[in-house]
């Protein structure tokens, strides 16, 4: 999943579930969630920051302590690990351990019939490399993201 991605789909929830959605808000929450992408830049992508044993230890004081932008970037983590685990493992524990879970889900349709399939992931998160991403449609997701913020916090 790209950045793109991963700040507008929680921000289009933030802009629906708020009350009182706010710019300083939304820019808290789409730090946070695409903080954890700085994984990149050790010796593989998902590893400290895709790790809940970092994410919980954040959250847990932003959650206590009430602070609005503290606890929107912590969620806006949380999103990124959440969304994540969609798209390939989480390593929930590491440095503990390397090992990461994910889901796969698979829709079929066709003249032999119609279902999903459902996989559990356990595998290492893939090391670090060179990325090429196609970010045609969530330049698209993005700009809409763009449009319902201005709509709904002008
Ligand atoms: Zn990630």
């Amino acid at each position: 999943m790209d950045p793109f991605e991963h700040a507008s789909i929680p921000t289009l929830v933030y802009l629906a579930l708020s009350e009182d959605p706010a710019w300083g808000g939304a820019l808290a929450l789409i730090i946070g969630a695409t903080f954890p992408d700085l994984d990149a830049f050790t010796r593989e992508h998902r590893s400290y920051l895709h790790s809940l044993l970092v994410a919980i230890p954040v959250f847990a004081p932003a959650y206590i302590s009430g602070n609005h932008y503290a606890l929107l970037f912590s969620l806006g983590w949380l999103s990124h690990l959440f969304l994540d685990f969609f798209t390939g493992v989480i390593p929930p524990v590491y440095p503990l351990s390397r090992q990461g879970w994910g889901v796969t889900i698979t829709a079929r349709g066709g003249p032999s019939g119609t279902g999903f399939e459902v996989h559990l992931l356990e595998r290492y998160p893939d090391p670090r490399h060179d990325y090429e991403l196609n970010i045609g449609g969530s330049t698209a997701l993005a700009l809409l993201t763009l449009i319902a913020l201005v709509i709904r916090l002008h």
